[in-house]
């Protein structure tokens, strides 16, 4: 899961990496009386990169500018996403920023290192030829070594900073099972250095590993909606684009992935990435019935798209599944196509048809149906 910078900084924290101190505003709070007079720094909590170019990172002198500051943003559309929570953090000023991040290289089995003597806003303009990049293995030590040799060349105080940095962050990255911990900026200053920034990204996967996560997922649910879903449910949900029409009913994370393109490529607009993973229903709708259901209270929706290549999954058994859940999910009222290759696809097309839903076995034909669907819609 990719933790909301507020997060990310309560981890460092525990991890004794220093970062501005902050508060969290959200829901009702709006804050007032909670805040000491000074500089503040205002910072509307989103899931994305970008935030200072795209106005959801703001300077304010007093504290009833910040508090005016976080009013604005709440409630901000950003990335596709909503702002539902702003941090106030105390001003930096007078620090150099630097870039450190660590990252799984599945490729090539170990972790990326980057660091850059320039960081901030601008870090994607910073010539790769100053990046300073290596792989290493999967240790906190190898990490260590790595950043210790790579910041040899750079000035004493930035050199120190990142070399203190990576020694807490290694450890985090490997406690935490983190695939990516990124801090842009690091603000070194004259006497010590602070996480102005943090992106850190956690392996769904390891939570059954990882009470502190887990605990924030309980305590946070509503920031983190789709890992407590695929906790809950067993599987992948994610909404690609809140605006598109287009649920898509799918298995198989590449097939779904790659439907999504080919989707978009197409020009149309798919709402969803689906793993529903078929082999897990044992007979029970109720994974189709909840996605039916998050269907129905999308707004924008106005088609579905079944899409499913059967191997092992018998397709007689999916349709039969598929109309039952169809009736449990009343609420959701749009036409629907299905595209169903491989095992007992006759079944399918028997039981699909007696629900009105058209059936192909080649993707096109299938589009091309959507399609002109969509435009009487
Ligand atoms: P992002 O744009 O989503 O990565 O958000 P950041 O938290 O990195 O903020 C964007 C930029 O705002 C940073 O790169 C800094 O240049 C600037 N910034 C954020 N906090 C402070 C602060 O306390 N003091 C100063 N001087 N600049 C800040
Ligand atoms: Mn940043």
């Amino acid at each position: 899961m990719y933790l909301l910078e507020h997060d990310a900084k309560t981890l460092l924290e525990k991890a004794a990496v220093p970062v501005p101190r902050g508060l969290l505003l959200q829901g009702e709070d709006d804050g007032r009386g909670r805040l000491a007079e000074g500089a503040w720094v205002v910072k509307g909590q989103v899931a994305a990169g970008g935030r200072g170019k795209g106005g959801l990172v703001k300077k304010a002198g007093t504290a009833d500018e910040a508090l005016r500051l976080a009013g604005g943003m709440m409630g901000a559309a950003f990335k596709g996403r909503r702002v539902q929570a702003v941090r106030i953090e105390e001003q930096v000023s007078g620090a150099a920023e630097v870039y450190i991040s660590l990252m799984i290289n599945a490729a090539a089995g170990g972790i990326q290192v980057i660091l850059s003597e320039q960081g901030g806003m601008e870090i994607e303009s910073v010539p790769a030829d100053q990046l300073l990049s290596e792989t290493v293995s999967a240790d906190a030590a190898a990490v260590v070594a790595c950043v210790d040799r790579l910041v040899r060349a750079m000035p004493a105080r930035k050199a120190a900073a990142l070399a203190e940095a990576a020694r807490k962050l290694a450890g985090l990255f490997f406690e935490y099972e983190a695939v990516l911990v990124e801090i842009n900026p690091l603000f070194v200053m004259e006497d010590g250095w602070v996480a102005g920034d943090a992106k850190i990204v956690t392996d769904d996967n390891a939570l059954d590993r990882q009470p502190w996560l887990r605990q924030l997922l309980e305590d946070r649910a509503g920031a983190y909606p789709e890992t407590v879903l695929k906790r809950q449910h067993g599987f992948d949900y994610v909404v690609v684009d809140p605006e598109g029409d287009i649920g898509l009913l799918t298995t198989g994370a590449g097939l779904s992935m790659m439907l999504i393109d080919e989707l978009r490529a197409d020009g149309l607009k798919p709402y969803n990435f689906l793993d529903i993973r078929t082999g897990g229903f044992r007979g029970d709708p109720s994974r189709l019935v909840s996605v039916l259901s998050w269907f129905g209270e999308a707004p924008s929706l106005k088609a579905v798209l079944i899409n499913v290549f059967a191997g092992v999954t018998d397709l007689g058994e999916f349709s039969a599944l598929f109309v039952e859940a169809l009736k449990r999910a009343p609420s959701l009222r749009v036409p629907m196509v299905a595209r169903l290759v491989g095992n007992n696809q006759e079944a399918a097309q028997r039981i699909l048809g007696q629900s009105g839903i058209p059936l192909y076995t080649d993707l096109k034909p299938a589009t091309d149906h959507l399609r002109k669907l969509l435009a009487t819609c």
